[in-house]
């Protein structure tokens, strides 16, 4: 918008500048045909939700405690809830007093508190390469310089991270993440962590993932091991259902009170019905009943896609297999640009998430993102079988590119 636009009075904070529409998400949303095979959603499958779990606690939090499930409540959170995401954690390692637990509107509404409270205009962010795209969208309005810290496929690379010492933090994804699939083992989250302590570098441990697990479970989280200098946020979003919109933040008893007062403005609190009915339905241990059910819905995904991707995928294309989370993580051929190459996908049938905007900076262009939790073993066979037609193509015509200007 320009001063000389005068139909328009209204002017954008700068800050606005930095909030973009998603060139991909606009791609996508022309690839809302219902014969698409998409694999592009981030969304868990709608079949893992505990519906009859999730009516009943309704039903009985609006029986037992109507008028406190629909009025004003604190914001730091419902305490019981509070109390059982401390001592939940306490089974993973982590030893907090539950004053700790700041209840969120989903664990993405942490991300905002975090960018607003830890990030001024110019600040270094250290972020791993690639990373939650929401993460960067969330941060970005602080206008801070994001700086990529190198990573192999085991994670950050514990060696290098003193380059982004003076980092107001490194944001993180230590187990199955989004969208690289991959989880930090124990040797390289105590390297990281140590690597961390001696830069004097927070760490913020995003980790929505970590319960689906399809192998073992992950080992226990960073903020285990450096409590003081990590905050960690959580949700029940893939655990129980995302439209709850309840998720968690752990932080330091330093840092808690900014968060608390970050969360006063953003929404006063996260709304009471739903904390009170996710308090419902976990305390009487549904998760332990209902979570292996969803792990064996997504190892089939997963082994379904796996299978598929080593029967068609052309020679050249690189992906380790998750062992956890919702996505594989495809390099293709040097060269392949996967967003060029999403608009003939879709007109195939099939759409995916271009790699390049995971990326801080220095954006890697031959990369994608397939979830195998959305669509059954039939379609993710079809689908992987046309996207491979499709970068077949592509390599095909490339070569035929080079070997004319190599003539
Ligand atoms: N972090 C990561 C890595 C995610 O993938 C997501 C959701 N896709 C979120 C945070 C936000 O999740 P929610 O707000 O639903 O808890």
């Amino acid at each position: 918008m320009t001063d000389s636009d005068s139909s328009n009075p209204i002017r954008l904070a700068r800050r606005a500048e930095r909030m973009n529409a998603s060139v991909i998400r606009e791609i996508l949303k022309l690839a809302e045909r219902p014969d698409l095979i998409s694999m592009a959603g981030g969304l868990p499958s709608p079949h893992s939700f505990p519906i009859d779990a999730v009516r009943e606690a309704t039903a009985q939090v609006l029986r037992d405690t109507p008028q406190a499930a629909l009025q004003y409540a604190s914001s730091e959170g419902f305490g019981p809830l509070r109390e059982w995401v401390a001592a939940d954690l306490g089974r993973q390692g982590m030893r907090i007093d539950p004053s700790q637990v700041l209840i969120t509107t989903g664990s993405q509404q942490g991300l905002d508190l975090l960018g607003k409270v830890l990030i001024d205009a110019g600040s270094l962010v250290a972020v791993e390469a690639p990373t939650y795209l929401g993460a960067l969208q969330a941060f970005a309005p602080g206008e801070p310089c994001f700086a990529s810290v190198a990573c192999d496929e085991g994670g950050p690379i514990a060696e290098r991270l003193g380059e982004a010492a003076g980092a107001r933090f490194l944001y993180l994804l230590p187990n199955f993440q989004n969208p690289g699939g991959r989880c930090l083992d124990e040797p390289r989250r105590d390297a990281v962590v140590a690597a961390a302590r001696r830069a004097g570098l927070p760490l913020i441990e995003d980790n929505p993932y970590g319960e689906l697990w399809y192998d073992e479970p992950p080992p226990a989280p960073l903020a285990a091991r450096w409590p003081q200098g990590t905050i960690y946020l959580g949700s029940f979003s893939k655990v129980l259902a995302p439209g709850l919109r309840v998720g968690y933040l752990v932080a330091p008893p330093a840092v808690y009170p900014k968060l608390l007062q970050a969360k006063q403005a953003a929404d006063l609190h996260t709304p009471s019905l739903n904390q009170r009915i996710v308090h419902q339905v976990v305390r009487d241990g549904l998760l332990d009943r209902h979570l292996p059910s969803v792990r064996e819905r997504y190892r089939a995904g997963r082994d379904a896609m796996g299978a598929a991707l080593a029967r068609h995928m052309p020679p050249g294309c690189r992906w380790l297999t998750p062992r956890g989370g919702m996505f594989f993580w495809i390099e293709l051929p040097p060269g392949c640009d996967a967003l060029a190459l999403l608009p003939r996908a879709v007109e195939r049938g099939v759409a995916y998430v271009p790699g390049e905007a995971f990326f801080a900076d220095k954006p890697q262009k031959n990369c994608l993102r397939l979830s195998f939790v959305t669509v059954d073993a039939g379609q993710i066979e079809a689908g992987v079988a046309a996207l491979a037609g499709v970068i077949d193509e592509a390599l095909a015509t490339t070569g035929r590119r080079l070997q004319r200007a190599a003539a």
